[in-house]
Parts: structure tokens; sequence; C-alpha cells
């Protein structure tokens, strides 16, 4: 009979984050599957404990997959954790869970820590209805196509940057996202936990040098009023017409 597929969800930060299911998981696990076996140690051996790692990161090819697959078919249960927070989200995975669900192998989800939505419930702007987008693309003509959702989207919009990027991502912002709100959740469930908000604008100016990780979370577009739109002179009517183009 195949083994199971586990997708652990690990601390985003605080180690104190795990869940009593994922330390059980992880001990009872035949192979632990890290996305990087060095950061997966850490935890391992925070937890005390000794297993058999096998690395899949994103350039880890279908070989690999297929060798995970072939260890689930003989019967070993594999825990499949990333670097920190919820596999899969942003992270390698997904291949090895559509592989696995094509062999007909139990896929369970250990539920923990996800950065996304950490962020998203102490940021103060509407959770009821959110789009995620992950990390925004390079290629420009993608990047162009997610910043037009930005700008038109009527719920609250989730991100991951990078550090470096930050400030250009911050940017292009300002002209797709003019007043809104943004919140900046910074080094969540570490010792330098932050959340800063304003619009684009506002935030370039108190962030000198981003440090540490960040998730972005910008407020919808508030639909424009019949009213205020009827009323607009023609300059601002252009302006706002110009405001959606980029
Ligand atoms: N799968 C993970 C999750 O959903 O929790 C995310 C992995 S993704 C490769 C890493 C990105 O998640 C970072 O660049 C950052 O945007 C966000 N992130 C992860 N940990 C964070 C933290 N402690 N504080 C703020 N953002 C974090």
């Amino acid at each position: 009979m195949s083994g199971i597929l586990y997708l652990v969800a690990t601390p985003i930060g605080n180690l104190e984050d795990i869940t009593l299911r994922a330390i059980r998981i992880l001990k009872e696990a035949d192979i632990v599957v890290a996305e990087d076996t060095r950061q997966t140690l850490k935890l391992l051996n925070h937890l005390e404990m000794q297993k058999h790692l096998i690395s899949y990161h994103r350039h880890s090819g279908e070989d690999k997959v297929r060798e995970i697959i072939e260890e689930l078919k003989s019967g070993k249960n594999i825990a499949l954790v990333s670097d920190a927070g919820t596999p899969v989200i942003s992270d390698p995975g997904e291949e090895i869970v559509k592989e696995a669900l094509k062999n007909e192998i139990a896929v369970i989800p250990i539920p923990g820590p996800c950065a996304l939505i950490t962020a998203l419930i102490a940021s103060g702007i509407d959770a009821k209805e959110f789009s995620f987008l992950g990390f925004l693309p390079l290629n420009k003509k993608f990047r162009k196509e997610k910043f037009n959702e930005i700008q038109t989207a009527i719920n609250t919009v989730i991100l991951y940057e990078a550090p470096h990027k930050l400030l250009s991502t911050l940017n292009a912002l300002k002209n797709v996202t003019l007043n809104r709100k943004i919140v900046l959740a910074r080094e969540l469930t570490k010792i330098h936990e932050e959340f800063i908000m304003g619009t684009a604008e506002e935030l370039l100016e108190k962030i000198i040098e981003p440090r540490g990780e960040y998730v972005i979370i910008i407020e919808k577009q508030e639909q424009i009023s019949q009213d205020i739109f009827e009323n607009m002179t023609l300059e601002e009517h252009y302006k706002y017409y110009e405001s959606l183009r980029i």
C-alpha cells in the first residue's frame, strides 16, 4: 500500500508556532522532503529529531518528483516542508502534489503558519475578500498586467516581495494605487515584527533601507461614485482616466 504525502506548515520566524500535529507528523514520517535541507535541519535539531532528508527545490526536475513518488508508492510516509510557512504557497511542492494525486496517493495538509494570512489578519484592511498574487512576475508584459489588476482590484490585494525589490515595487504601485492604503507587514512573528501603513508615496518616505521579509497588503479600489463623477471638472476626468493607464 502507498504511503501518505503530508504537506507540513512550519514557522515563519517564531519556532513556537509549530503545531503539535506538525511535530508528530515530522516525527512519524519516514522521509522529510525539504526545500533547503540546511534550513530544515535547524528546525529538526530544535525539535531534537533526526530524519532521512531529501532535497526538493524549485530547480528540481521531473526525475526528483518521480523519485519521491516511487518512495510513496513503496509505502513510505513523506512530510514535505518548505524553508518557512505553508508549502506550495509561493514555494515548491505543487508538482509533487499533482503527481501524487494522479497516482492515487493520499495527500494530507497539516495547516500552520502562512505569511499572507498572518499579515492580513492584523493589517486592519478588509479581510472578507482578497486576491493573493504571490511574487510579482519579472517579465515586463506580465508585470504590467498584474499592475492593471491591482489598479482596478475590487478586493484587497496581497503580495509577497523581496526586500531588495520593495522600493521599486512601491514606486510602481504609487502610480496605480494613488491614495489607497497599503500595509507592509514586516518580519512577522519575529522580534522586529512591525506593520507600516500609508499610501505608496508615504511608505516610500518612511522606508529608506528595507530589511527583512515583507508582505504587502493593498486596500481595494473604492468604486468611484456617480455623484463624484458627475461633479468632476474636465481636467479631473482626464486625470482619472490617465490614472487608469500605466
Ligand atoms: N510559503 C510561505 C508562506 O506562505 O508562508 C512563503 C514563502 S515565500 C518563498 C517567502 C515570502 O513570504 C517572503 O519573501 C515574504 O514576502 C513572505 N514572508 C515569509 N515569512 C515572512 C515573515 N516572517 N514576515 C513577513 N513576510 C514573510
